[in-house]
């Protein structure tokens, strides 16, 4: 393998290894790009630079640590916007910290790129800085390789200790909620495959789609009310299926009270097709339970965060997830969500 970009990891003969031969090395681009990536923080004692980033947890404080990995032809198109590709690597790990209430602080960066493009690499690290800003979360670390283009984000953030919201606590009894509008993203990506030039697009989806917005303040303001909570990544009856299951409860969803944007509306109609916003995923909205007395509460909290929290059905004790389309009618799924292996790959 030529040796052009970044150190070799595995050079044919030694005199391969040549680290000088980099066109733009692997510590310049990282000095350039990542050194300083986020806000700066006082927890931060060492960031990008040594063999390892130095963290302070604050007392009391539990670490709430996950990782997302976004393939390109898998997870994005291979020309996509490199801005909104920086913002949604990050923006998908800061949703699952806020699906357990967590305050985001830290991330470490593992970056796939097959060639080390300077404009490209201006325009990713100001999107994913973009969004680090406004979260002040910091990136303290990471590792560059030469390979198809992938990214993978590995974020942190605290809780306290005993208070994480977990997908195991829905009672039979509660409500089932979901912030925000389904579907939007999903419809987005449907339009964007099936493109052609003089076809009408929904330019007001492809926002959410490529900008999703993690529901950092509401997952942390749920904390204390709700029983269970899981952010919407793989489509609500995917997502809402792991809760009933690590629960060991069932719920009923109310199609005609899934909160819907009118496009979404408007495809479910012509379509007569429930699947955009049940098994569509991207939608990075929060689905949760939450115990009936809670209600008012959760009314006042929705309006100070000025984020809609839609009531879509009941947790109930037979297993399973039933969608109603009017009271006596089921919806069968066709689909339930995106999965990467399936039981006869
Ligand atoms: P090592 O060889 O000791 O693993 P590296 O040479 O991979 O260290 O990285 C040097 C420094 O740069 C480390 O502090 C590492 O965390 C950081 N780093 C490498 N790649 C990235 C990246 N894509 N984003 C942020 N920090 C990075
Ligand atoms: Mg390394």
């Amino acid at each position: 393998m030529e040796c052009i970009f970044f150190r070799c990891t595995l050079p044919r003969k030694r005199e391969e290894w040549q680290v000088e031969s980099m066109a733009m090395g692997e510590f310049e681009l990282i000095r350039n790009f990542f050194s300083s990536l986020g806000i700066g923080r006082d927890d931060v004692t060492l960031g990008v630079g040594d063999d390892c980033a130095l963290l302070t947890v604050p007392q009391g404080k539990q670490l709430a640590v996950t990782m997302d990995s976004l393939v390109s032809g898998v997870h994005f198109q291979p020309d996509v916007d490199p801005a909104a590709l920086g913002y949604k690597a990050l923006a998908v790990n800061l949703s699952d910290l806020a699906a357990m209430g967590a305050e985001p602080a830290w991330f470490t960066l593992a970056l796939t790129l097959p060639e080390s493009d300077t404009q490209w690499l201006a325009e990713f690290s100001r999107g994913m800085g973009e969004l680090a800003v406004c979260h002040g979360v910091a990136l303290v670390g990471g590792d560059t390789t030469r390979g198809p283009l992938t990214i993978t984000i590995q974020a942190q953030g605290f809780l306290p200790a005993g208070q994480a919201l977990l997908r195991s606590g829905a009672h039979v009894g509660d409500l089932v909620y979901t912030t925000g509008t389904l579907g939007d993203a999903g419809l987005a990506l449907c339009d964007q495959l099936s493109k052609t030039p003089e076809k009408p697009t929904f330019p007001e989806l492809i926002r959410r789609l490529e900008r999703p917005e993690p529901r950092v303040a509401a997952g942390r303001a749920l904390r204390e009310f709700a029983s269970s909570a899981i952010d919407i990544s793989d489509g609500l009856l995917a997502d809402l299926g792991h809760i009933l299951e690590a629960s060991g409860v069932g719920a009923d969803i109310h199609l005609d009270a899934l909160p819907l944007s009118p496009p979404v509306r408007a495809a479910i109609k012509s379509a007569g097709d429930w699947s955009i916003p049940l098994a569509s995923g991207d939608d990075y909205e929060l689905c949760f339970t939450l115990p009936p007395g809670m209600a008012t509460r959760l009314d006042e909290i929705s309006k100070s965060l000025q984020l809609s929290m839609t009531r879509i059905g009941e947790i109930g004790l037979e297993p399973g997830l039933r969608c109603w389309l009017d009271r006596d009618t089921l919806w069968k799924p066709q689909d339930s969500g995106y999965l990467h292996f399936y039981a006869d790959d």
